[in-house]
């Protein structure tokens, strides 16, 4: 099979690279994966990544829907290396490129009526038959189409496609074949001036001297005939490799119903960029290990066309929130400082939090936590007994470790204990705990789970020691006060 990228033919330094979406309102993970594919590429090659948007559909191309776009690749750091094309800008130049192929003879004008061969079209649909244009307008004769020309009468561009087969070399798929009998002369230019979408693309990426384009499965078929439109138009030719599609657990297309797959959702649900750039950099794209976690600079490294998986890749949500557990473990509190704090501003206003931290106890819960939580936001949902009292006790802890016999005057006294510690460290306060422990004859757990619950409100979390250091001594001491009258009721 065909090397993607290393032919002697390429130089790496002029490999061009693009993503091109349409906007929709929406950045799909699918398309993120696609951008993300070729950004590595360029990387990898030395090459330029450049973003197209693909914006003539004036109802959906909105401001707001380009910006989506621009933001989602910006938070992911899949930036650009040259300003951005807009499709819609270039309109023009698409016509001319219709006429230019007319003129060529490779493309005729087709004056058939659009809403007729839509209705021929639809007959031959429901009854099971492929529909192919007849060439009607191919047989006119000149004086025809003059008369034609001279009525009025609207006319598309029609490029004149060959009667065999046509094939290519994909990066990913091999060689790619359609059937002669299955291709149609289709359209470039429509009877109103607008270019169609496969005039359009390669139009711009022939411009754009894009030299490889990886993209979407869904454009495999239409590979062939734009690769006549380059023909046609005495372009070089890129090289093409299509990316199988993203699926969800039951083996089908990702889609909504399996989830969200628009990557705000996933960036406001406190996904990190760093996460999904590994979750996506991954997903239907092997470096020839079984390797979970992976850097940008290591997919850089590694990025190679040929490990682009032939086959459907699932997008496993659980792996993707391990993914981002296992990000936000190592980040350190100034990394994530801003988005903590506008958790909290966000938690504030809702009425969750009942004040906002300051800086220098967000970063010791921060340094506590941050190896026990999926989310950002947990700190600020499961995790909130760090900055409050906790309003409430989890009743199965409470029946397990509030209803033994003398608890309520065992945490009293380990609160008089705890009043008179000096040095309010982690280990001062297990020396305490251990040595109560040892006189009682109990065991330290005996201790720990109703210190927990009574502090925290829950039966699980950061070790216990530790937990009441970042707490504070007065925290502590007032949320067993508290406790223990809970217990006596
Ligand atoms: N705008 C097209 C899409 O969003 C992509 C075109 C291409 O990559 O060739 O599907």
């Amino acid at each position: 099979m065909l090397k993607f990228a290393t032919d002697a033919a390429d130089s790496p330094k002029s490999i061009r690279v693009r993503f091109a979406p349409s906007p929709t309102g929406d950045l799909h993970v699918g398309g993120v994966r696609t951008a993300l594919f070729n950004y590595l590429f360029a990387r990898h090659t030395g090459g330029k990544f450049l973003l197209r948007i693909e914006d003539t559909d004036k109802e959906r191309s909105t401001p707001a829907a380009i910006q989506v776009i621009l933001d989602g690749l910006a938070w992911l750091g899949v930036t650009p290396d040259e300003p951005v094309v807009y499709q819609s800008a270039r309109i023009e130049r698409h016509k001319e490129a219709a006429y230019q192929i007319l003129k060529s003879g490779l493309g005729y004008r087709c004056f058939c009526n659009p809403e007729e061969l839509t209705a021929k079209r639809e007959a031959a649909r429901s009854i099971g038959k492929p529909f192919k244009y007849d060439r009607t307008c191919l047989k006119l004769k000149p004086a025809e189409i003059e008369g034609k020309l001279a009525a009025g009468t609207p006319w598309a561009v029609r490029v004149r496609v060959p009667d065999e087969d046509l094939t290519f070399e994909d990066g990913v798929h091999s060689e790619v074949r359609i059937l002669g009998e299955d291709l149609e002369d289709f359209v470039l230019l429509r009877g109103d001036g607008t270019p169609t979408y496969m005039l359009a693309v390669v139009v711009d990426d022939a411009d754009m001297g894009i030299t490889h384009i990886i993209r979407g499965d869904e454009h495999l078929l239409n590979t062939p005939k734009q690769i006549l439109i380059y023909k046609a138009m005495g372009c070089p030719v890129p090289r093409f490799a299509h990316v199988p599609l993203i699926l969800g657990t039951d083996k089908k297309k990702l889609s909504k119903r399996h989830g969200a797959t628009s990557i705000t959702w996933y960036k406001e649900q406190g996904y990190l960029p760093e996460t999904m750039l590994n979750f996506l950099g991954l997903l239907g794209w092997s470096p020839g290990d079984d390797r979970n976690v992976i850097s940008r600079d290591e997919l850089i490294e590694l990025f190679d066309v040929s490990g682009i998986i032939p086959h459907g890749a699932v997008f496993d949500e659980q792996k993707l929130r391990w993914l981002n557990g296992q990000y936000i473990s190592k980040t350190d509190f100034q990394s994530v400082r801003k988005s903590l704090l506008t958790y909290a501003e966000q938690a504030a206003a809702d009425g969750r939090l009942e004040r906002l931290p300051d800086e220098a106890y967000l970063e010791q819960v921060w340094n506590l936590i941050r190896s026990r939580i999926y989310f950002l936001s947990d700190l600020f949902y499961s995790a909130l007994y760090l900055f409050q009292d906790p309003t409430s006790y989890d009743e199965k802890g409470m029946r397990k470790h509030f209803q033994k016999e003398g608890i309520a005057d065992r945490l009293k006294t380990l609160s008089g204990d705890f009043e008179s510690i000096s040095r309010w460290t982690a280990v001062s306060i297990e020396e305490t705990i251990r040595r109560r422990a040892e006189e009682w004859g109990a065991s330290a757990s005996e201790l720990i789970h109703p210190l927990r619950l009574a502090v925290s409100g829950v039966t699980v979390g950061p070790g216990l020691f530790e937990l009441l250091e970042v707490l504070g001594k007065e925290a502590v001491v007032k949320r067993i006060f508290i406790a223990v009258e809970r217990i006596k009721q």
